[in-house]
């Protein structure tokens, strides 16, 4: 779990393997699992075949244990029992709101928590999916931020909970499979298998953490589930979102290929520096020339500014002027997305009032840039924007400061 490029300091550990010395698959390519089928001692030919059946199995189906995938020969079956999993994140809670959003904190396999939230829609539903635990930045304004703990996500712990959610949404195709690979099938049911109607379409990267400094790990999570033979997300219906990781962004549009979403925040360098202390690293200008050039950005698939909506911070009229002028300046395929800030015990900020938001809204609109305003969602499980943190506590203000100040400190 290296952290590519130049960039800033973030702690992991190694992880544990769930399931003692077994391999878990989930996460890893359909050339790892191959390689590891392999290691363990079939043969080219076999380990090829059975990687193409148990990657359809995880990823198509659903399926954890080895004994349900029923075109691997019966004798096999234990064999790979012995020697892998197919693992899932250990779920600690499980929350509903009241407007139907639901909330899981999830255990890794060596006791670290995060949180992922699944959020309905009349047309669609959006996973809002965890990078690390915790975030080693700190916008002054998230309560993830003031997590110390953090370590970045394996792929398989950001795939795993792709695949839990759709456990728990119950929506993995039903039926048995008829598989091309079926050559020696001893359980003579497949054939009437079905790809029923889904809940969950949309995953967004805005759970905790930073994705771009996790860069690899995400990437071979989003890869994994774009996969057309599995659980085949279009890269249109997923989005990462980063608080202004300049250096990786290129790489993300290029390697990736997801929409991209920017918290921008504020629109001059003091408040920015103030709220999203990234900003002192790299500023407004070069966040939003890294976006002018941000491969496949266009006015059909537009960059998200996200702007927190803060009370006499970065609410005014003339911040939402700016705001355009610089999208104009830079000449963005963008559209707003206003985000009403979302409250945690300890937080500094308020958020600014309907009216003010609305005003701020109309601005960019008459403009000729959309500039939606965002439904807080979940905010009574604390699974709003921002509210993540696997155990909520209140800090003193001095312990906050404390925390901006080590973190600060580790962006050098
Ligand atoms: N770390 C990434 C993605 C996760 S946060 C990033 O910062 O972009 C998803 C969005 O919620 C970001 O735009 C973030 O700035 C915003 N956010 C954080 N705290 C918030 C809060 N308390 N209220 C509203 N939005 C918040
Ligand atoms: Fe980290 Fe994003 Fe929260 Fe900033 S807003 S502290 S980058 S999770």
């Amino acid at each position: 779990m290296q952290i590519p490029g130049h960039i800033d300091p973030v702690t992991t550990g190694t992880v544990p393997l769930r399931g003692g010395n077994r391999v878990d698959l989930v996460g890893l390519t359909r050339e790892g699992i191959r390689a590891a089928l392999e290691e363990a001692g079939l043969d080219a030919k076999a380990a090829k075949l059975r990687s193409k059946q148990i990657w359809h199995w995880i990823y198509h189906r659903g399926v954890t244990e080895f004994d349900a995938m029923t075109d691997i020969a019966k004798a096999m079956r234990p064999w790979l029992t012995e020697r892998f999993i197919v693992g899932r994140p250990t779920v600690v809670t499980a929350q509903v709101s009241t407007d139907g959003t639901r909330k899981w904190l999830l255990a890794a396999a060596d006791g670290q928590e995060y949180e992922m939230v699944f959020i309905p829609d009349a047309d669609r539903g959006t996973l809002c999916v965890s990078s690390q635990v915790g975030c080693t930045l700190n916008c002054r304004f998230c309560h993830t931020g003031t997590m110390r703990l953090v370590r970045n996500l394996t792929a398989g712990e950001i795939v795993g909970q792709v695949l839990l959610a759709r456990d728990a949404l119950g929506e993995w195709p039903k039926g048995t499979m008829a598989s091309s690979a079926d050559i020696d099938d001893e359980d003579d049911d497949a054939g009437h298998y079905t790809a029923d109607g889904r809940m969950l379409t949309n995953i967004v990267m805005m759970g905790m953490g930073e994705p771009l400094y996790n860069f690899d790990e995400v990437k071979g999570a989003l890869k994994i589930v774009m996969d057309g033979d599995g659980l085949a997300l279009s890269k249109r219906r997923i989005t990462l979102s980063t608080s202004g990781v300049v250096p990786m962004m290129a790489r993300a549009g290029e390697e990736i290929g997801v929409n991209l979403a920017v918290s921008l925040h504020a629109v001059n360098k003091e408040i920015r520096d103030e709220i999203v202390p990234l900003n002192r690293k790299y500023g407004i200008e070069e966040l939003l020339a890294a976006c002018a050039a941000y491969p496949g950005a266009n006015n059909a698939r537009r960059i998200t500014f996200e702007y927190v909506m803060l009370k006499d911070k970065n609410d005014s009229d003339a911040d939402a002027r700016e705001l355009v002028r610089l999208i104009k300046q830079y000449k963005l395929p963008a559209k707003v997305n206003l985000i009403p800030f979302n409250p945690w015990p300890g937080a500094i900020y308020e958020c600014s009032s309907p009216e003010r938001v609305r005003a701020f809204s109309n601005i960019i609109f008459e403009s000729g840039i959309s500039a939606p305003i965002r439904t807080p969602r979940g905010r009574d499980i604390m699974a709003a924007c921002g509210q993540l943190k696997s155990a909520a506590t209140k800090p003193s203000r001095a312990e906050l400061d404390r925390i901006a100040e080590e973190k600060q400190a580790a962006l050098g």
